[in-house]
């Protein structure tokens, strides 16, 4: 079944790193890929999911008393909670005193998000920012976005999508038409490599970017940089060599050196980080240089973060 309305987990302000300016990013729930070295775990499941941060709970216990599923259980790593029992309704998380306990995931009305939107518009405008949709992944949910980027449009904000561009080129093409900047991820260029570490195949991915930069539409690219996937030379020059030779080149490249901040995350959804136990790491200093002179010498535009 076709979810359309998505669960947000996430509404960051003043955020620097999404687009031009200073932006308000909304960050909704769902995504096709399972890179093992995603940022949002929480991000990857379309469903609300509930987490659990040790050392914020003060074991007063009040969640096990509210719990009507006995999913609860106080052991000495802290609460547990048992997934066969917990139907996620969320009732122990109202109770927590601390917020160790916490819901991720909630449905906003376009109308909610539209004004959580419009409180920024002061500091957009001032900075020429605007309004990121990022995720998990925004194409997810074509027709709540494409109806937030048309209502951003008419109120003159400066709209960007953050995505992998797993998606049909129908869906694409139409958002394209509301949006002013896409911020497009590019990961592994073998496609065996993109299956072993994304779930999918890069094929698709690879295909849009194409179409994307033939179409006029204005993009950037952003490639985590990490040891392990795809800091080695030969995926490097691939990579360089794909974006030199699209139509119209991305404005920018975004190399993100790798970090394991998500190693938390996924202990507060109870979940296992870099499931796959890959080898991964930082790039060293050497590498970032060798990646910044591959896609300089290429003639593209590329700057370490961002
Ligand atoms: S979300 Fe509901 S079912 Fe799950 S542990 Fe909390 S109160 Fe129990
Ligand atoms: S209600 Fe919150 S602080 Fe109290 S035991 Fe449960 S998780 Fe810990």
């Amino acid at each position: 079944m076709k979810i359309q309305t998505p669960y947000i987990f996430d509404i960051k302000r003043y955020s620097i790193n999404d687009g031009p300016g200073i932006r308000i990013t909304i960050f909704f729930k769902g995504c096709p890929l399972h890179c093992l070295w995603c940022h949002n775990p929480e991000g990857i499941t379309p469903e609300r999911e509930k987490m659990y941060a040790i050392n914020k709970c003060i074991g007063c216990g009040y969640c096990i008393d509210k719990c009507e599923n006995e999913a609860l259980s106080k052991t000495k790593d802290g609460i547990l909670t048992s997934k066969e029992n917990c139907i996620i309704c969320g009732k122990c998380t109202d109770v927590c005193p601390s917020k160790a306990m916490e819901m991720s995931g909630r449905r906003w009305t376009k109308a909610e998000l539209m004004k959580e939107i419009k409180k920024e518009t002061l500091l957009i405008d001032s900075s020429e920012g605007g309004v990121t949709f990022c995720g998990g992944e925004p194409l997810l949910y074509p027709e709540f976005l494409f109806d937030m980027l048309r209502e951003c449009g008419e109120e003159d904000i400066h709209r960007a999508v953050d995505t992998t561009l797993f998606a049909s080129w129908d869906v694409i093409e139409k958002i394209a038409t509301e949006t002013d900047l896409f911020l497009v991820d590019l990961k592994v260029m073998d496609d065996a490599k993109h299956k072993k570490y994304t779930g999918v195949s890069n094929r698709l991915i690879l295909e849009n970017i194409k179409k994307l930069s033939g179409h006029g539409s204005r993009f950037l690219i952003r490639i985590p940089l990490i040891e392990g996937i795809n800091a080695d030379k030969e995926n490097l020059i691939e990579s360089a060599d794909f974006l030199a030779s699209l139509p119209c080149k991305p404005e920018v490249i975004n190399l993100l050196p790798y970090h394991d901040i998500a190693k938390g995350k996924h202990k507060r959804l109870g979940s296992e980080y870099n499931s796959g136990r890959v080898a991964m790491s930082e790039p060293s200093e050497d590498t970032k240089k060798m990646a910044l002179e591959i896609f300089a010498e290429r003639g593209l535009e590329v700057v370490l973060g961002g």
